[in-house]
């Protein structure tokens, strides 16, 4: 399994060039994309197609090629095999008669977004695209709104506006986004922005939805946290100066936050301030 390079033809490690130099038979994508790979490092490869529609086949095909003795490179048309692309089915497949399956790392569009996303490295979720039919992408996100990981998405540049307009409506417009466009090539872009912006800045100049996209979004903890956080200091400063009742009303009102939630930690901070006198 051969990661070849997403955009810049020379993010390719040295092991992957001597895989693809030295494999009996390349199993690519598409053919065309891997022959232009290949000639660009003047190489020859036996090559042969495994996409999405022909996996299963193709599959059988490569496990008869390792049955021979022979080696095959699989690679895809840019990025790690397997993730968003073919390659699982021939795994499986190779594994299961017994052969031998040996990853060769390389690029990929989620992780090198997430790399220069300035987002703190928690847990992420790669989601992969969302459904194509609104309706879909929008109970997606809504299921995926509610989980506490950086959300991270492929998109189509025909898409990329729409999904921006129901991800504010479904993950709310405050999270932060990135929106990572062409990476690794010439107009590559990395814009930040809140997810309530993200639609018109999209908008704003055509050239900022074409190309490739990975979009990635806050995830949920961080923006809870710090809206809990945001409550309980405004709650305590103002119950520093009014009645309990009335701090909570203008906690809530300030912040968004439940009144349940306010006014158990007003009791709470008011007993404290109680023993702490008596
Ligand atoms: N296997 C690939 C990988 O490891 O990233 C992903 C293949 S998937 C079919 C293609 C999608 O990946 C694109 O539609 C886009 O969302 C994302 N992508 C690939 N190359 C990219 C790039 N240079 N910049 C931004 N996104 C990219």
């Amino acid at each position: 399994m051969v990661a070849t390079p997403i955009g810049n033809l020379e993010d390719i490690s040295p092991r992957a060039l001597h895989s693809l130099a030295h494999a009996d038979a390349i199993a690519a994508e598409d053919t065309r994309v891997t022959a232009r790979l290949l000639a660009h490092y003047r190489l020859q490869g036996n090559l042969m197609a495994v996409h999405g529609h022909n996996e299963q086949r193709a599959a059988d095909s490569i496990v008869e090629h390792l049955a021979r003795g022979k080696t095959v490179a699989l690679v895809t048309d840019a990025g790690t095999p397997a993730i968003s692309d073919p390659g699982a089915t021939v795994v499986k497949k190779a594994r299961a008669a017994g052969f031998r399956v040996v990853p060769i790392p390389g690029p990929n569009a989620a992780v090198t977004a997430l790399s220069a996303a300035g987002i703190a490295d928690g847990p992420f979720l790669f989601a992969g695209f969302l459904p194509a039919k609104p309706g879909l992408r929008r109970k997606a996100l809504e299921r995926l709104g509610t989980l506490p990981y950086t959300l991270v998405f492929y998109e189509a540049p025909h898409r990329v506006v729409e999904c921006a307009e129901d991800m504010s409506t479904e993950l709310g417009p405050e999270r932060v986004l990135v929106i990572a466009r062409e990476l690794t090539k010439v107009f590559e872009q990395i814009h930040r922005c809140v997810l309530g912006e993200a639609a018109a800045w999209l908008r704003e100049d055509t050239h900022r939805q074409r190309g490739e996209f990975v979009l990635i979004a806050e995830g949920i903890a961080a923006r809870s946290e710090g809206t809990k956080l945001d409550w309980e200091r405004v709650l305590t400063t103002l119950l520093a100066e009014l009645p309990l009742a009335h701090a909570v009303k203008l906690a809530c009102k300030l912040t968004g936050a439940k009144k349940n939630a306010v006014y158990a930690r007003a009791l709470q901070l008011a007993r404290a301030a109680t023993a702490r006198r008596s």
